[in-house]
């Protein structure tokens, strides 16, 4: 039987609750093949200690199979500069890592109403793959401000970087579960490749990769009428793949036509390493009081779950992941253990306890 490291960080604000549920959960699912150690980081942190994640932290998460993240952030942290604490903790594993593919399933669970009339479970099921390491937001930072007259920031394309987050979406297109509704695997590129020339490189760079792909269907989108077609026609999609800002943004609408950020799961994935934690921030508003939803980060497990089970080639992983997701479906679709932000009256507790006995 394989075994499995995971290191665990908590973080800020619901960070604690939902990653210990998230914990439970695939303890439950799993076992003794996973190997939980908790290790310390966020913003909190570092106003105790001065460090956001420490190097031994750093170190264990490298070193681990994989990293499962409850959420980090608080306001009002700030460095000796000025500058806010934030997600750092977060960006910082992403970079040092090279975590450049952000998967975000858009998949509407039964029990789940969405807001997009109409639309039941199996309608939804599509995924958006997210270029994380650069793209608009590489100039985070480092924008010029000329004499407090005009601010600019530089959107960067790179040949590596497109090459390596399109063949991650076509091989995903190939593999994954669930299909949109005519069947035919699909990559569905979204830039604004008419107006500027990064997108349009970041398009023509997706062309030669997809030539590798006969068996997936290459189809484009421009950013703002995607925004159109995801609330009209979402059983059109299958995986579609974004530049950094505008993956971050449709990846958000996506979550909120499934029920929003409480249940939306993330993973953060590069050729040796892979994060998991909700699409969430750490909502300091709700923290401590047993009101958020673990969802999201218990759906997260699961994609680790599955992210490690295809890599080790060890299918009982990829059933745990399969367990989980149907344990959460069973509790939403069963009404009585449902969470706040789905319209529910349950706690985190209760929504944790409601999936382990589901999978019991
Ligand atoms: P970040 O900048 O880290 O993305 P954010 O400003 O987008 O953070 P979140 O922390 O994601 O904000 O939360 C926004 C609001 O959504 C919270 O204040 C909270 O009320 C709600 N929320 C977020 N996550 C959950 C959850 N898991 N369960 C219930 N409510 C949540
Ligand atoms: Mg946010």
């Amino acid at each position: 039987m394989n075994t499995y490291d995971i290191a665990t960080i908590d973080g800020d604000g619901i960070g604690p609750e939902v990653c210990q549920s998230a914990i439970a959960v695939l303890r439950e699912a799993c076992g003794e093949r996973l190997r939980f150690t908790a290790w310390p980081g966020g913003a909190a942190h570092h106003a105790r200690t001065g460090a956001v994640l420490p190097e031994e932290t750093f170190a264990a998460c490298r070193s681990a199979h994989a990293i499962l993240h409850g959420a980090a952030g608080l306001p009002g942290i700030t460095y000796a500069d000025g500058t806010e604490v934030g997600n750092d903790l977060h960006l910082q594993l992403r970079f040092r890592l090279d975590l450049y593919a952000n998967v975000r399933p858009n998949r509407l669970y039964r029990g789940v109403r969405s807001p997009l009339a109409g639309w039941e479970a199996g309608g939804i099921d599509y995924v958006i793959v997210r270029e994380n390491t650069e793209g608009l937001y590489a100039s985070r930072g480092a924008g010029v401000n000329l004499r407090g007259e005009v601010a600019t920031d530089t959107l960067v394309v790179t040949r590596k970087g497109v090459e390596r987050v399109a063949r991650f979406a076509f091989e995903l297109a190939r593999r994954r579960q669930g299909a949109p509704r005519d069947g035919r695997r699909r990559v569905t590129v979204c830039d604004k490749a008419n107006i500027l020339r990064s997108y349009a490189f970041f398009r023509a760079i997706c062309d030669e990769v997809a030539r590798g792909y006969a068996d997936v269907e290459i189809d484009y989108a421009y950013a703002d009428a995607i925004t159109v077609h995801m609330l009209k026609k979402p059983d059109f999609y299958d995986v579609i793949v974004a530049e950094n800002m505008f993956g971050d943004i449709i990846s958000d609408l996506g979550a909120g036509t499934v029920g929003g950020l409480g249940i939306a799961a993330s993973a953060e994935l590069g050729d040796s390493h892979g994060l998991f934690q909700g699409a969430h921030g750490s909502a300091p508003d709700i923290a401590g009081q047993d009101l958020a939803s673990p969802l999201a980060t218990i759906l997260s497990g699961a994609l680790m779950l599955r992210w490690l089970g295809e890599r080790h080639g060890d299918d009982a992983l990829v059933q745990g992941a399969a367990r989980v997701e149907r344990a959460v479906e069973d509790v939403l679709a069963a009404g009585q253990t449902v969470p706040r932000d789905l319209g529910g009256q349950a706690r985190c507790s209760e929504i944790t306890q409601a999936v382990c006995r589901q999978l019991g």
